[in-house]
């Protein structure tokens, strides 16, 4: 018998998932092996922010990479849009009709009439930017923006020039004292945070925790606000109406770094504080015991704010102003204390020339975008023949679904999915190409949460006809006729090569010994001079501050019976809206929608009725499932997949396509339902 010859190797690699953790690990693979090259993977333990863990969600990656449901073939469509009926066909078929087409489009008028959607599902910079090299050749159009924390920079950056001011290791800086977690369910969306609060609590640390739900870690707090979703705003005012009073300001930083700071104390004066503590639906002790906190532990105060607190039209102005806090009590660019949110923007300088080599920006730039939250109602417009979409789910992660799967349903419009597994998106695709997993392609990682930088080192595909990102438009692009073309002639490797090369060396060598490279060390204070990359370097207020969303804002206090706000967060075993495969045994968890027990009760139903959720967007039956730890008259569905009940609704058929003011992002945590127990009948 022929023995196999092992040829073990270690990789470093980084999970790609669009995740605060961007975990690294060493992957240990045998490339001589058939099919399950790739073995395991040992999460870094000399990491100073993932710490050797992994979250839950993603441990046994070597699982998922050769599922038995991975796509290892092209397919094209054999049955009608909305099921997924396709045969396999060969890749050098799949891109044969594909260049046809496209050679059709672009004989009769310019490229823009082809989309390219993308987002993040795979975080990668080659994987996200590297297919723009074809979109721009074409001149096609291709979305832009983001569905997620975009309303929160935007509020950020007209205060302090960026959204960036704060290094998340300040959690465990000793001169921290006091850790306000706003918005942020750390102990499922952010595992690794969470390890580091909880050594500050060991270390004496005080906890408080603002969220519309009694999360884990609100479980663990000193103090706990579980306020009404949508009323953030109103709590900062009276928080800052009770600073102001009791004299807790720091009136020389406002006075100097602070322009047109009177706005802040103008906004607060003549409120209605009991008035306000019943709308925002907290206990007056919490909040006093909270404000004693905040002066006790003034200059010692790091706020963490959360993605879900921005997913309103107001979300900007709402993380806005949770931000002024910070300022008033002058928390900001000293140890111990600041604010927070994402950390992206730190990096920034350094990735922009990774980027535009990327993506290979050029002056024969041609391109166009389209925002990418409205991706529904600009493909209804028809004016799109062929999309393509890859590192996305729109089909279960955008809102306002029911527009945009009416739009995929087009005959029109040519789609091509790029993913490794079938799902809703797919549903709509005229050809599916399968795709590489991110261990299986070279690639670089920034994180958002601690900025730096971190690699993924590709093993061997088993399957011939998987390509990554780059690889399938690259071969495209050859069909096309653009092989001799500068920008379709380096393999990945080289761009992952010629990427490494243009950092300076001591980040080089950082990711060629350890994988990663870390911007900040345990104790660097951002911004302590305190100049901001604003115009004069201050602090910016601009208002209104305070005093926005009246209208919604009354809706959510005068709801009729029947009436709930609704909330879409992630679940626990679960990341957005791909790799279902992982956690399937929980996948039933986004059949139901649940309430507090005693709404259920108000309601007149019982758990496991069938019911119908309705509101101005769409109308779907779930089943009802209670859950003690959200607030009066909230209703809760998780985001990410789609529910197996009849045409296998999302949460999102619920939510406006209306985005976010500032950054439009997504406003999904701006709906309000309507729940009716569903006619057996019927
Ligand atoms: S999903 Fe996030 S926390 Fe989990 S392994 Fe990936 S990067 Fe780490």
């Amino acid at each position: 018998m022929k023995e196999t010859k092992i040829l073990k190797q270690n990789r470093f690699g980084t999970c790609s998932k669009d995740c605060y953790g961007s975990c690294v690990f060493t992957g240990t693979w045998d490339d001589n092996l058939p099919e399950r090259k790739f073995l395991n993977a040992l999460p870094s333990k000399n990491h100073p922010f993932t710490n050797g863990f992994f979250c839950p969600k993603f441990t046994r990656r070597q699982d998922l990479i050769y599922h038995k449901d991975r796509l290892k073939n092209s397919l094209i469509r054999t049955g009608p849009k909305l099921e997924n009926d396709f045969k396999p066909i060969s890749l050098k078929h799949a891109v044969s009709i594909i260049t046809k087409k496209i050679l059709k489009i672009i004989e009769k008028e310019d490229g823009s009439s082809i989309l390219g959607a993308f987002y993040s599902g795979n975080s990668g910079l080659i994987s996200q930017y590297a297919p723009l090299r074809f979109f721009n050749k074409i001149g096609a159009t291709i979305t832009s923006g983001g569905i997620c924390n975009e309303g929160g920079c935007a509020g950020l950056k007209q205060l302090f020039g960026t959204y960036s001011t704060t290094n998340p290791f300040q959690i465990i800086s000793p001169s921290t004292k006091l850790i306000i977690i706003w918005g942020s369910n750390l102990s499922e969306s952010n595992n690794h945070a969470y390890y580091l609060v909880k050594l500050a609590i060991k270390m004496g640390v005080k906890l408080v925790v603002v969220d519309s739900r009694q999360t884990t870690v609100a479980q663990k707090a000193h103090c706990f606000l579980h306020i009404l979703p949508g009323t953030e705003n109103l709590l900062v005012k009276i928080i800052i109406e009770e600073l102001i009073s009791r004299n807790a300001y720091d009136e020389k930083f406002l006075k100097d770094h602070v322009d047109n700071y009177s706005l802040i104390f103008s906004e607060c004066i003549r409120i209605d504080k009991k008035r306000l503590i019943d709308q925002i639906g907290i206990d007056i002790q919490n909040f006093k015991n909270f404000i004693d906190l905040l002066i006790k532990f003034k200059h010692h105060t790091l706020f963490n704010i959360g993605y879900g607190v921005q997913k309103d039209y107001f979300g900007g102005r709402i993380v806005k102003s949770i931000a002024l806090i910070q300022i008033l009590l002058g928390n900001i660019g000293i140890p111990g204390s600041g604010l927070i949110y994402s950390q992206s923007d730190f990096l920034k300088p350094l990735l922009q020339p990774l980027l535009e080599y990327i993506a290979y920006f050029n002056e024969e730039l041609k391109i166009k975008e389209i925002p990418i939250v409205n991706l529904g109602s600009i493909l209804s417009s028809g004016n799109y023949q062929m999309l393509f979409i890859y590192n996305f789910n729109p089909a279960s992660s955008l809102p306002n679904q029911n527009i945009l799967r009416n739009a995929l349903l087009n005959e029109n419009l040519f789609t091509i999915v790029i993913d490794m597994f079938l799902n809703d998106t797919t549903k709509f695709a005229n050809i599916v190409i399968p795709a590489k997993f991110d261990l299986e392609s070279y690639d670089l990682v920034s994180p958002y949460y601690t900025p730096g930088l971190s690699i993924n080192k590709g093993g061997p595909c088993p399957y011939e006809d998987c390509l990554s990102n780059y690889e399938f438009f690259q071969q495209l692009a050859w069909n096309l006729g653009f092989k001799k073309k500068m920008a379709f002639q380096e393999s990945e490797k080289t761009i992952f090569k010629n990427c490494l090369n243009k950092l300076p060396l001591k980040i080089q060598n950082n990711l060629q010994n350890n994988g990663f490279y870390l911007l900040f060390d345990y104790d660097d204070v951002p911004f302590n001079t305190l100049d901001f990359p604003t115009p004069n370097n201050r602090i910016q207020i601009t208002g209104p501050l305070f005093n926005f969303g009246e209208n919604d804002f009354k809706r959510k206090l005068n709801l009729k019976i029947n009436e709930f706000i609704l909330i879409s967060p992630s679940h626990s075993h679960f990341l957005h809206s791909q790799l279902k495969q992982l956690n399937s045994r929980y996948t039933d968890d986004f059949n139901k929608i649940y309430l507090l027990p005693e709404d259920i009760e108000n309601l007149n139903l019982e758990i496991d009725n069938e019911v119908i959720v309705s509101n101005e967007y769409g109308s779907e039956t779930y089943i009802l499932a209670e859950s003690p730890l959200l607030k009066h008259k909230t209703a809760l569905i998780y985001h990410g997949l789609s529910s197996s009940l009849e045409g296998n609704p999302n949460v999102n058929c619920f939510i406006s396509d209306k985005p976010e003011e500032l950054g439009l992002s997504g406003s999904f945590n701006s709906a309000i339902i309507e729940i009716k127990k569903k006619d057996p009948n019927i």
